[in-house]
């Protein structure tokens, strides 16, 4: 065991991060200092990067022993990543931030200072976005609507995963065992006080972002089937609307023959066919996303894993532990307030 837990964890993913590990670090530290002394932990998490990023988070290390790395065995993505940092957070708050300075450290006295108020999440909420694409821009405005629409509960508009969280939320967080995670979908479904923090979001420091087009698409994948069933409704729907056009045709058809028409009828045919099927092959392939799914998750296993750290106190839980899981969900919220937070 470790002496005594730090007061603040910093956890960044990195993928080919290499030209912004030292700045990141400087920028953390110095911010983390003004809050907490030396009470302070950053955890780098090198997410399968094809750069020298590794390299730079161990001399990071070597230079800085607040600074802490964990090395994923592959490219996982951002989520688990990220998830993967929280895990071996030790705090008792726990910052997270992107590793391209996008999201300007200096803003944790604010989220302090929100959580010293009583908040558990003090999330980062982006005024600007520079040195982003209109592409980029209207898609992502696209992407909030789209999932808060769909979605049972309320996503921060305008929000990604620059937050400052309490020791709870993190345990709460971790002991949702999905893989398919939708990271700050998933502490908004927390609950408890979170309250927006506003900013301007710088652009990135260095490098390129790292998502594409296609991760984009399946980013928002994810969020909306992680906390949405609606589009297996949009399925249903149009199973009720095919039956309607179904049922005029029958009615056309009915008519034509009794109206003894002998038309060809190839083109109405053809119509009803083409629509059936097209309505069909959607239907199933939205219930095969959900069932795909399904045997993802069935499979448990672990959620990422780690090949190498920068110290032997960089534990990291890949695999969920569901004594744990359960032991907190049948502990009674007091206890666990007790064990968890500061
Ligand atoms: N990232 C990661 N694994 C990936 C892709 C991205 O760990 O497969 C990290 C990346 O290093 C950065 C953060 O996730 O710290 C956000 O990525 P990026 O800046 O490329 O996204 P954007 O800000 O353009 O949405
Ligand atoms: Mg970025």
């Amino acid at each position: 065991m470790t002496a005594v837990a730090p007061l603040l964890s910093i956890v960044a993913p990195c993928h080919n991060e290499e030209a912004n590990i030292a700045v990141l670090c400087a920028r953390a530290s110095a911010a983390a200092r003004a809050e907490v002394g030396e009470d302070f932990e950053i955890i780098l998490v090198n997410d399968g990067s094809t750069d020298r990023t590794w390299r730079a988070i161990k001399d990071a290390n070597a230079s800085d022993k607040h600074v802490r790395g964990l090395n994923l065995s592959r490219n996982y993505g951002h989520q688990l990543a990220l998830t993967a940092g929280l895990s071996a957070a030790r705090g008792a708050r726990i910052l997270m931030l992107d590793a391209d300075l996008q999201d300007p450290p200096e803003l944790l006295g604010e989220m302090m200072r929100a959580i010293d108020e009583g908040a558990d999440v003090a999330f980062g909420q982006r005024r600007r976005r520079a040195g982003e694409t209109l592409f980029k821009r209207m898609s992502a405005d696209l992407f909030y609507r789209g999932v808060s629409a769909l979605s049972d509960f309320a996503l921060p508009r305008n929000a990604g995963d620059f937050r400052l969280i309490t020791r709870r939320v993190l345990e709460d967080f971790l002991a949702m065992p999905e893989r398919h995670r939708f990271v700050r979908g998933m502490i908004a479904w927390v609950g408890y006080r979170q309250v927006a923090v506003p900013y301007d979001r710088d652009a990135r420091h260095a490098g390129q972002t790292k998502y594409t087009l296609g991760k984009m698409v399946r980013f928002a994948t994810d969020a909306i089937t992680s906390f949405s069933t609606a589009p297996l409704r949009v399925a249903g729907m149009m199973s009720l609307f095919a039956f309607f056009v179904a049922a005029l045709a029958i009615v056309y058809v009915l008519w034509s023959v009794i109206a003894g028409s002998t038309a060809p009828g190839w083109a109405s045919v053809l119509t009803a066919v083409s629509f059936f099927s097209g309505a069909q092959l959607l239907s199933t392939a939205i219930i095969g996303e959900y069932l795909g799914r399904l045997y993802i998750e069935s499979k448990g296993r672990p959620l990422f894993l780690v090949a190498d750290t920068t110290d032997e106190n960089v534990a990291s839980a890949s695999r969920l532990d569901w004594d744990k899981i359960r032991n907190a969900l049948i502990a009674p919220p007091a206890a666990r307030r007790a064990a968890g937070s500061d």
